[in-house]
């Protein structure tokens, strides 16, 4: 995965506007606070409500602590 990491200091979430979690292993943005995924296609962040997947608790919690 070749998506470049200093995305993160300048993209956030379109919906609560706050910092974006990467997650390498399954290549999408995690925001803790609405509990959502984003998906990274071609390295590209999909930063949009409607491409997002809701986390299920155990990841939210997850996320959440780290
Ligand atoms: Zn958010």
């Amino acid at each position: 995965m070749a998506f470049n990491i200093a995305l993160l200091d300048i993209i956030a979430c379109p919906l609560c506007k706050g910092r974006l979690k990467l997650d390498k292993q399954q290549s999408r943005l995690i925001c803790s606070f609405d509990r959502l995924a984003f998906p990274v296609k071609q390295d590209i962040p999909v930063l949009l409500a409607t491409e997002a997947q809701e986390l299920t608790p155990t990841e939210a919690e997850t996320w959440a602590s780290s």
